[in-house]
């Protein structure tokens, strides 16, 4: 039990000094392993065989990024897929809250200028002024 313990405690330090001036898993890598997995799950569903060959080649590319020891070059891929990811992440991200806010709120649209209006849900028959052409109309919410 205690030789055990000392045991696990000499592999970290081994993987430690192992992984001294490596990349180490960061952004791109992550995505990368996530990836992968999605082209697993997807492959394995549909039994294309394929796309489960298909998934390690982002797999070993993950690997071979935490690995690597030119980190340099690996920041700046990182830092590349983050320009194109942070876009997409934010759009998904408002998408994902509106569907959430959709139990909340009703969202209807003003017939005069086209703006898109949100009410609280539940309210009954209210009359909504848009706030943009101060257009009036009654809806239940
Ligand atoms: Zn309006």
């Amino acid at each position: 039990m205690k030789d055990g313990g000392k045991k696990e405690v000499l592999d970290l330090d081994r993987f430690k000094k192992f992984m001294e001036g490596r990349t180490g898993v960061d952004h791109l890598s992550l995505a990368l392993f996530i990836l992968s997995i999605v082209l697993v799950v997807i492959g394995s569903l549909f039994r294309w065989s394929i796309l489960r060959f298909i998934s390690l080649v982002p797999l070993v590319w993950c690997y071979y990024r935490a690995l690597s020891k030119n980190k340099i070059k690996r920041h700046q891929e990182n830092i590349l897929f983050l320009k194109y990811w942070y876009p997409i992440q934010t759009r998904l991200m408002n998408r994902y809250r509106q569907l959430k806010a959709r139990r909340a709120y009703r969202y209807f649209k003003c017939k005069e200028c086209g703006q898109q209006l949100r009410v609280p849900r539940k309210k009954g028959k209210i009359e909504i002024t848009c706030p943009k052409c101060r257009h009036t109309f009654i809806k239940r919410t």
